[in-house]
C-alpha cells in the first residue's frame, strides 16, 4: 500500500496520489497534535474515529448541496477525495466563546456569542497561523473576495447544519474550524469544503454533562479522548463498521 505516491504529509494525516488523475487518497493517522505541534501523541484509534466522522459530515453536507471534496471512504483509514488546490486560509466559526477568542477577548468560556462569528488564519505553522482579516487575504491574493463571499456563506451554512444536527443528539457545536479547495473542472473553479470535519477541528460539549467530546481532552489532558470521539461516533450512529455511514441516521437523545 505505501508504494503510493506520498503527495503530502500533515501533523494529522496523509495524502496519497490517488487511482485516478484528480483525485487523492486522504489517510487518517493516530497523532494528535496541539500547540503547533510542540505537544504531540499517538492515540490508537482516533484516525479511525476521524476518518468515520468526517466521512458522515461531509456525506451529510453534500446532502444538503454543500459542495465538498469527498468521494467516497475507502477503508478503516482512508477516503477517496478530489485533488484540490487549498486555499490557505484556516475558516474558523464560533457559536460560544472557548479557546482563543476567550483569551483574546477576556470572554469566560462557554459565554453564547451575540451571534455566530467567522474569523480567518492564515495557514503557516512557522508563524504558528496567525489571525488576519479580509484585507490582508485579498491584499497578498491568499483569496479573491469573490472566495471570500463563498467560503463565507459555505461556513455559516454548515455551522447552520451541523448546529442542528449535533444539537438532535444532545451536543452542542461550540466552534470548528474548516478549510476549502478550488476545484478545477473543465474551464470552471468552484470552492469545496475539503481536509476534514472531526472532534480534532471542532468543539463539542455534551448538553447536559458539558463534557468535552474533543481534542481539548488532548490539550488540556483530561484523558479519555478516544472514547469521547467514539461517544460522539456512537450519538451520530456510525460506530458500527458493517453499516454504512451514510444510510444511517443520528439518534435521536431524550432532551429532558
Ligand atoms: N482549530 C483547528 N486547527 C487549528 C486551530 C484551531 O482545528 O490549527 C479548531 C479548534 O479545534 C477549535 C476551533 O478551531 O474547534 C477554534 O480554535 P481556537 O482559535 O480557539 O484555537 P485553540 O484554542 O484550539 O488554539
Amino acid at each position: 500500500m505505501n508504494r503510493r505516491r506520498r503527495i503530502y504529509e500533515g501533523k494529522a494525516k496523509i495524502l496519497y496520489e490517488g487511482p485516478e488523475p484528480g483525485t487523492l487518497v486522504q489517510h487518517f493517522k493516530d497523532d494528535a497534535t496541539a500547540f503547533n505541534a510542540k505537544k504531540h501523541e499517538v492515540i490508537e484509534g482516533k484516525g479511525v474515529l476521524n476518518n468515520r466522522i468526517s466521512e458522515y459530515l461531509f456525506t451529510r453536507l453534500g446532502d444538503i448541496g454543500v459542495p465538498t471534496h469527498f468521494i467516497k471512504r475507502l477503508n478503516m483509514r482512508e477516503q477517496l477525495i478530489r485533488e484540490v488546490d487549498i486555499i490557505p486560509i484556516e475558516v474558523v466559526v464560533r457559536n460560544i466563546a472557548a479557546g482563543s477568542i476567550s483569551k483574546r477577548l477576556g470572554l469566560e468560556d462557554g459565554t453564547a456569542l451575540p451571534r455566530s462569528i467567522i474569523e480567518f488564519y492564515y495557514k503557516a505553522d512557522e508563524l504558528n497561523d496567525p489571525m488576519v482579516s479580509e484585507e490582508h487575504i485579498t491584499a497578498f491574493a491568499w483569496a479573491t473576495p469573490q472566495e471570500i463571499d463563498e467560503m463565507m456563506a459555505l461556513a455559516l451554512r454548515i455551522n447552520d447544519f451541523m448546529t442542528g444536527l449535533f444539537y438532535g443528539i444532545g451536543i452542542r457545536l461550540v466552534d470548528f474550524k474548516i478549510e476549502f479547495g478550488r476545484l478545477y473542472e473543465n474551464d470552471l473553479m468552484r470552492v469545496v469544503l475539503a481536509d476534514e470535519i472531526s472532534p480534532d477541528s471542532c468543539r463539542l460539549w455534551d448538553i447536559e454533562t458539558e463534557n468535552k467530546l474533543d481534542k481539548d481532552r488532548f490539550r488540556q489532558d483530561l484523558g479519555g479522548l478516544v472514547e469521547a470521539y467514539q461517544e460522539v461516533a456512537k450519538r451520530l450512529g456510525i460506530l458500527n463498521e458493517s453499516r454504512p455511514a451514510s444510510t444511517d441516521g443520528p439518534r435521536l437523545v431524550s432532551s429532558t
